[in-house]
């Protein structure tokens, strides 16, 4: 696999990055994740926008190869045949030499750009949105800024093997008794024909996928709420679903190992993963 490093194209094992990176020491960085779909990148500037939102919130400095993002990407996803799978992006504060918890001087510290792609061909035709997927509830206790796209994800991987554990596939995290989002994902429910999500706040990611997926809907009609939701509504709802810019739209059927509903993929689930797909790949750069 061909991946990039500031600046350069290499093969993976020829890439290097300091242990003094602050991403490496303390998870300084953001990163985006991109879809490709019959080789075109999913909503790239969604991603981008988000990216410079991330590094702003943080005082990081933009990469200088800024402005060449979507040319990296797409040089990319060339390079290694990429027709279904995913761009990953990662910028952190850089190398500043040594350990030190205060931010280094941007004049003489450059942030650390790195690039790879992960080739997942039947990403779109994956079966689990055919069967949908079982997750569990756990408490969220992440840090009060979760609108930024941090490398921070260690509770995160936590909750996805407190799943694993469970049989279940994810987990939805819970705040003050409303669910705040999913492992890596932004979480819904169907109440009588009517879309509901949290509303986009610190508490939760400003989701790519959620962005597009809420405008499809109002498009075809349906009714969108944005209000938090609990655990049990969700249990008594129609359907519930998540998004995310590697999963789409998925299904969920199952939570905390009651059923909701019947067990089964329901009609505006597998309608707005229908419509995600057909709108992506028509959209794709
Ligand atoms: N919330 C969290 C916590 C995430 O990690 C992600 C995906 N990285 C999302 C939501 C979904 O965002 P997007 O649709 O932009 O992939």
């Amino acid at each position: 696999r061909t991946v990039y490093v500031n600046g350069q194209y290499l093969p993976e094992e020829e890439a290097t990055v300091s242990i003094f990176d602050r991403g490496f020491l303390m998870a300084d960085g953001v990163y985006e994740v991109t879809s490709v779909l019959g080789g075109k990148l999913i909503d790239f500037a969604g991603h981008a926008a988000r990216l410079e939102r991330s590094l702003k919130e943080l005082d990081m400095e933009k990469p200088e190869a800024f402005d060449d993002l979507l040319e990296i990407h797409r040089e990319l996803v060339a390079r290694n045949g990429i027709e279904e799978g995913m761009v990953y992006l990662q910028v952190t504060r850089g190398n500043p030499g040594d350990r030190d918890f205060a931010f280094p001087d941007p004049a003489t510290t450059k942030p650390t750009l790195v690039l790879f792609t992960q080739n997942k061909p039947g990403l779109a035709d994956n079966p689990q949105a055919q069967k949908g997927i079982k997750v569990i509830s756990i408490e969220d206790i992440r840090w009060g800024r979760r609108d930024i796209k941090t490398v921070q994800l260690l509770y995160p991987s936590m909750g996805k093997m407190m799943a694993k554990k469970a049989g279940c596939d994810d987990a939805w995290l819970v705040e003050d008794g409303f669910v705040t989002e999913g492992t890596s994902n932004n979480t819904y429910i169907v109440k009588d024909g009517k879309i509901i999500t949290r509303n986009l706040s610190h508490d939760i990611l400003h989701g790519i996928t959620r962005a597009a997926v809420l405008r499809f809907a109002k498009e075809a009609q349906m009714v969108v709420e944005e209000r938090p939701f609990t655990i049990e509504e969700a249990q008594g709802a129609d359907e519930a679903f998540f998004t995310s810019a590697s999963a789409f739209v998925m299904p969920v059927v199952e939570i905390d190992g009651n059923p909701v509903k019947e067990g089964k993929v329901g009609p505006v689930a597998s309608r707005l993963r229908e419509i995600y797909l057909d709108e992506s790949r028509k959209a794709g750069v």
